[in-house]
């Protein structure tokens, strides 16, 4: 068993860290304060060739795989620069379209995201369907060989500055299917598109990126907008939920680990009784738990990362990570806004800041509670209650 980083993965993650560092978390809490994407972050990187990770070269991409995508995210992530964006574009909806797509599509829409000149939005959940994918209700119908898509989404981030959405839809209505996972398609929608309308929500998260809902009405869309079969997007959609999970966990995992690095500097220094508060086990404990759980929960999603791109089985592990990842990520900020006193809840500080953010992950893209639901019933064998 070998845990050491490749060369080419250690640069991966050491450019996370450089690039967070270089724009560093101030720019990152300014932007988030204000939700504004930090655009020319993204072009720098794209520049850089970290846009595309996970495209394959003859696109524009790095052909690489979700382990070095996370070892980017945890790099930024530690030093303070989480970005939502890189879940839901350059892995989730750039990677169904490079592992579903046509040869067309791949060609029309991977280069230009890879060099940052387009970004891509990831759009699935539903006002009335939430968590249970299977109810929703957006229906792309079938209009010779074209397709009219109809319908609304909640809580798409990044909307505004993308060009496109990668849609989930259904073909078939789900009380028309014999199995309910049958009659789901993904589409490539452009968001200039007539029918396509998006309004922002009013969002407690500090983050950079807001969220949408989104409106269709009548979306003409054609076969050539199609990633994959018609309605077999179910099993496309599969293919990357443990990417999805494997983000998240890297970002959760970095947002505690730099809460708790600026924690253990801040007590180190504050004297308000005898010596540094840091001396105290009150103080140092908590940190140190949080500490243990998030290197646990690295270890974790660089496991289930490295099962993913070596065509394992990676549903377990990438379940349990991204739960241990976001509760790690939790205790840390929590720990770290104990250790800063009154100053956590500063602007100067910012600790305070980063407690929605890193609550999200309990919430989304999966709620902690299917998560576990995954655990007891796929690896525990346990029976399902719903
Ligand atoms: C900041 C943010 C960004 C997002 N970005 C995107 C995006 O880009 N694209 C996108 O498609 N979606 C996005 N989402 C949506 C996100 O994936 C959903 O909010 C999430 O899946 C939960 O769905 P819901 O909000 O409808 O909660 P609900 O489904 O209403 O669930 C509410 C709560 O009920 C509990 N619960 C639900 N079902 C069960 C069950 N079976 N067993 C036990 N407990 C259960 C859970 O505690 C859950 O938190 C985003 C959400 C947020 C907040």
């Amino acid at each position: 068993m070998d845990f050491a980083l490749t060369p080419e993965q250690q640069m991966i993650y050491d450019y996370g860290s450089k690039l967070a560092q270089s724009y560093d978390h101030k720019h990152w809490l300014e932007k988030a304060r204000a939700h504004e994407f930090p655009r020319e972050m993204w072009q720098r990187a794209a520049e850089d060739g970290f846009c595309g990770l996970m495209v394959p070269e003859e696109y524009g991409g790095g052909g690489l795989g979700l382990l070095e995508m996370a070892l980017l995210l945890e790099g930024m992530a530690d030093h303070g620069v989480p970005l939502l964006m890189y879940v839901v574009g350059p892995t989730m909806a750039l990677g169904h379209i490079s592992k579903h797509g046509s040869d067309q599509q791949k060609s029309r829409y991977l280069p230009d995201a890879c060099a940052g000149k387009t970004l891509f939005c990831f759009a699935i959940t539903e006002p009335t369907a939430g968590s249970n994918s299977m109810r929703i209700n957006s229906v792309a119908k079938p209009d010779g060989n074209r397709f009219k898509l109809s319908g609304n989404k909640v809580f798409i981030t990044g909307v505004d500055v993308c060009d496109y959405a990668v849609v989930v839809a259904r073909t078939t209505p789900h009380d028309q299917v014999q199995r309910k996972t049958d009659g789901f398609t993904l589409f490539i929608v452009d968001l200039k598109a007539k029918g396509v309308d998006y309004h922002a929500i009013d969002m407690s998260i500090v983050a950079p990126e807001e969220q949408f809902t989104m409106f269709f009405d009548e979306v003409d869309l054609g076969p050539e907008d199609v990633i994959g079969e018609v309605g077999d997007g179910f099993n496309t959609l599969f293919d990357l939920l443990n990417p999805e999970r494997v983000t998240v966990a890297a970002l959760s995992c970095g947002i505690g680990r730099f809460a708790v690095n600026k924690a253990a500097e801040y007590a180190s220094e504050r004297v308000v009784f005898d010596g540094p508060i840091g001396a105290y086990q009150g103080v140092q404990h908590p940190l140190a738990v949080a500490k243990t759980q998030l290197e646990m929960a690295s270890l974790m999603t660089r496991q289930a990362a490295w099962q993913y791109d070596n065509g394992e089985q990676a549903g377990p592990a990438a379940n349990m990570a991204k739960y241990a990842a976001a509760e790690a990520g939790i205790m840390g900020v929590e720990a770290s806004l104990q250790a800063h006193g009154g100053n956590g809840f500063t602007h100067e500080y910012g600790i305070y800041d980063l407690y929605s953010m890193v609550r999200l992950m309990r919430t989304a893209p999966i709620n902690r509670e299917l998560i576990l639901n995954y655990i007891g019933e796929r690896v525990l064998g346990m029976p399902r209650s719903y």
